[in-house]
């Protein structure tokens, strides 16, 4: 089975009041040129024990790994020598497989035609666009760093530049935004025409700006029922505009589903690399100090950045991870793999309307997609 490499890229251009990732502030090029090679260290260093878990492959030479992914932070910030550095570090440990998809998480007004040129031409055949909202007021609120044109203009780029695989991402359920604002956002990404979307409600995270301003009173609190209406609307325009949603929050044209994400759903081996970077190699979950300079630091001297590990409930987590797909989880080979009749667990939520059984496979229904914690919390 192939697996995917995952690259955390922290630095970002000012922080958003919502964003409670792991993320520094761009400082200078020099900074990022010491993060690149503290990653390209882990990578050839951390490469060594992949496979020791799963009896397949006892080293990383010729491990295959089909997607990769830059995320982050802005990893648009990299200036494409550090993007090649980082990709010819990949290429000496792994096999990358012919076709790869190879993602590049961009912020508008990070980038020139001709940085994105050089992306492309280094390999980056996906870009998902951290769009948000075309609402300058509210682009303003969030401390984006950017306005609305930029976004539109970042996106006129990404196709003169040949991307011809571009993702958005939507937020939902912004302080004082109406059903009507969300439609004109709805409106203007789908006559973009980007093969694939991501559309997330806004979570108010503790220790962000925005969690302390809806606490002293300076912004609502999220209104659950609008935020509902918001998430049926979305789900009734993209069905009509002829995208398929083939996980709670992301749709796409037909072929343009995310290689790299569904190996999360579908729980296939990805390898994180990175601050904060998260892997899961088969049979445990590991992650990465959340401190860019303890990171560092950590490479630099030759150790382990690794903070975590935990075995997996792959039974639990096989259902609350492949019920995120629309396709759901086929109950047969559940019952096979596990030796567990999922069905006779899900009478209850099938009262509720949360689940549905149809074809020989569980699968959330709307409603479902809506309460999903509530599904999730009762195969934990
Ligand atoms: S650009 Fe993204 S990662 Fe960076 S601060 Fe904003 S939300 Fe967080």
């Amino acid at each position: 089975m192939p697996s995917g490499v995952y690259l955390h890229i922290p630095f970002c251009r000012s922080r958003c009041s919502y964003c409670d990732f792991a993320t520094d502030v761009y400082r200078s090029n020099d900074a990022v040129d010491r993060y690149v090679n503290a990653l390209c260290a882990e990578i050839r260093g951390g490469a060594a024990h992949l496979g020791e878990h799963d009896g397949i492959r006892s080293d990383a030479a010729g491990r295959i790994i089909d997607t990769i992914y830059f995320g982050g932070g802005t990893p648009s910030l990299l200036e494409p020598e550090q993007v090649e550095k980082i990709l010819t570090c990949i290429l000496s440990v792994f096999s990358v497989a012919s076709g790869a998809e190879i993602t590049m998480e961009m912020n508008p007004a990070t980038v020139t035609l001709e940085t994105l040129r050089d992306y492309k031409n280094l390999g980056i055949n996906r870009a998902s666009f951290g769009v948000q909202t075309f609402d300058d007021r509210a682009l303003r609120l969030l401390a984006r760093g950017h306005d609305a044109n930029d976004a539109r203009e970042t996106f006129r780029m990404l196709r003169g530049s040949g991307f011809e695989n571009v993702s958005f991402d939507l937020i939902a359920g912004l302080p004082n935004q109406t059903l009507q604002d969300w439609e004109r956002n709805l409106d203007e990404a789908i006559d973009l025409r980007p093969e694939h979307l991501s559309l997330y409600l806004l979570e108010i995270h503790e220790g962000t700006p925005l969690a302390e301003q809806v606490r002293s009173g300076r912004q609502p609190q999220p209104d659950e029922d609008l935020a509902a209406a918001m998430y049926e609307t979305m789900l009734d325009r993209l069905g009509t505009a002829g995208y398929e949603q083939y996980e709670i929050s992301n749709f796409s044209k037909a072929g343009f589903a995310s290689r790299h994400n569904t190996k999360y759903w579908t729980m296939e081996p990805v390898f994180g690399f990175g601050v904060s970077a998260h892997s899961f190699d088969g049979a445990e979950r590991y992650s990465n100090d959340r401190d860019t300079a303890s990171y560092v630091a950590s490479i630099e001297n030759g150790g382990s950045a690794e903070i975590e590990r935990t075995a997996v409930d792959l039974g639990s987590e096989t259902v609350f991870l492949g019920l995120r797909l629309t396709e759901g989880i086929d109950l047969g080979s559940y019952r096979e793999r596990f030796g567990t009749d999922l069905a006779g667990r899900c009478a209850e939520l099938e009262d509720k309307g949360l689940v549905e059984i149809s074809d020989g496979r569980l699968r959330l229904t709307r409603k479902g997609m809506l309460f999903s914690n509530e599904v999730f919390a009762e195969f934990v």
